[in-house]
């Protein structure tokens, strides 16, 4: 039988390489390995730790054209594309050599009973669960902060890019890590049940669809062990009639355009007040209508494939059942006549509850607009989803922004700017988009033991 887990090219349609899954027994020795060294990695100063996770972070970067290139060829996205998510990822990594020993410092508590602090200390071995859209980058988010706090990480990434899980376990080798700090598990999804439930294995962050969500959280319920989900999102971007266009088209064009509209916080509903719908609604038409999509690694593609053929037949979907239901296809709404998987960029007007374009996340190259008459029902539009992961506002009015931004139900709201993603800052959701938080100091807070330390 052809294995899941496999490079299956999607800008060509054609499987690259195939995997054979580790057995339970390799897996449980890989656990058993990065257990024994949590055992004085936990111990070691932040000094080493550094040292190490500078070294992965300058390897990635050394090898940056050979794992865009992985990236671009497992998932599609244009090579330059690929060429930024390296260079983040790397950023994430060093970011974190550099401060987490900041942000896990002792803390002073106040109390009439003696001195009293908090120290934060790692808990052993996390699992990581990682989708493909963000294939390096994501990885990052989880491994670069969690294994500077002292724990030690497996990471299974998703199954249609396992060169570029292979690839982020070879950049710790390269830095001459030690056996068990990093662990790369080729694996499908539905057996994470079994490692969740290793008592190795103390914490698990996913950052996926909500029904992975749902099911590893459950397994970690059940035995007792923290969680992060990082899930889907719908995110609103909200844009009132003051706003400054070309703000408005960069937040569009980087915010729902690139990676093919596949990323959590893409904005998937754009709300627009009536002032300024029709110059908006005319240059975006214009914009899609001149995008080269096409081979993701030549230079002037735009857009490439998305993800996958069943990817590709969800979004037709999603279209057709909104457009028979009533929704306006301004432009785009098929696939495009070539060898992959290529969906021509679209844009979809007059959705309302009861299209799967309302009701659903769309997952790709689809500009969802909606026109409204004021901030009101901009706000019951935007809130209207059970995600709650980003939003943005565009306006030229900060002050009202503020007061908008606090009435929408997200884990994060950015003015005149796409949602986006940076070490400093912290990133998550609220509502079915998951809870708890990557990045920042948050994101480092997640996997530790806040031990009080109280002195009479
Ligand atoms: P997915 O199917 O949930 O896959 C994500 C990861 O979960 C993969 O490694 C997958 O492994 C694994 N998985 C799948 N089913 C599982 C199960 N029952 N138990 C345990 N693990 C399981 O997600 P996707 O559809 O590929 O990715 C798109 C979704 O991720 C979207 O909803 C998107 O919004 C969300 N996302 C969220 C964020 C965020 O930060 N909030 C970022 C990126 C993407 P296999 O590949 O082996 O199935």
């Amino acid at each position: 039988m052809a294995s899941s887990i496999r490079t299956l090219n999607p800008a060509t349609g054609k499987i690259e390489k195939e995997f054979d899954a580790y057995s339970s027994e390799q897996i449980n020795q890989y656990i058993d390995d990065a257990n024994e060294l949590y055992k004085t990695w936990r111990f070691e100063s932040f000094e080493e730790r550094k040292a190490i996770m500078k070294r992965v972070a300058d390897e990635m970067r050394k090898q940056k054209p050979r794992l865009a290139a992985l990236i671009t060829t497992e998932m599609g996205k244009p090579l330059k594309e690929s060429e930024i998510e390296i260079d983040y990822s790397a950023n994430i990594i060093e970011y974190y050599a550099d401060n987490a020993e900041k942000f896990l410092a002792n803390t002073p508590l106040e109390t009439e009973k003696g001195t009293a602090y908090i120290v934060s200390e790692p808990i052993g071995v996390l699992l990581g669960v990682m989708p493909w859209n963000f294939p390096f980058s994501q990885i990052a988010r989880f491994a670069g902060p969690h294994i500077m706090a002292g724990n030690t990480v497996v990471l299974k990434t998703a199954s249609n890019i396992p060169q570029c899980g292979i690839a982020f376990e070879e950049m710790f080798t390269a830095a001459g890590a030690p056996k068990g700090l990093y662990k790369n598990l080729l694996m499908s999804g539905k057996d994470t049940d079994k490692i969740i439930e290793n008592p190795k294995i103390v914490g698990v962050s996913l950052t996926g669809s909500e029904a992975a969500g749902a099911q590893v959280a459950s397994i970690a319920g059940k035995h007792v062990k923290p969680s992060v989900l990082e899930l889907g999102g719908s995110d609103p971007m909200i844009v009132l009639d003051d706003a400054d266009i070309e703000k408005v088209m960069s937040g569009t064009i980087n915010g729902r355009l690139r990676n093919a509209g596949q990323a959590c916080t893409s904005s998937k509903r754009i709300i627009v007040q009536e002032g300024i719908y029709d110059e908006y609604l005319k240059k975006i038409t214009d914009h899609v209508n001149k995008m080269v999509v096409g081979d993701p690694t030549q230079p002037e593609t735009e857009m490439g494939p998305v993800s996958s053929e069943n990817a590709l037949e969800g979004l037709l979907e999603q279209i057709s059942d909104s457009s028979k239901k009533g929704a306006t296809v301004v432009t785009g709404g098929k696939r495009l006549e070539k060898d992959g998987f290529f969906l021509a960029p679209t844009i979809l007007t007059d959705l309302k509850p009861g299209m799967k374009g309302y009701d659903e996340e769309i997952f790709g190259p689809v500009v969802c607009i909606w026109k409204v008459k004021d901030i009101e029902e901009a706000l019951q539009i935007a809130n209207d989803t059970p995600y709650g992961l980003g939003a943005s506002i565009y306006t030229e009015n900060v002050a009202n922004a503020e007061k908008i931004a606090r009435r929408i139900d997200s884990g994060m709201v950015y003015v005149n700017k796409q949602v986006s993603s940076s070490p400093e800052l912290p990133f998550g959701g609220v509502k079915h988009s998951g809870y708890g938080r990557e990045l920042s100091k948050a994101g480092i807070l997640e996997f530790v033991n806040k031990k009080l330390i109280m002195i009479a």
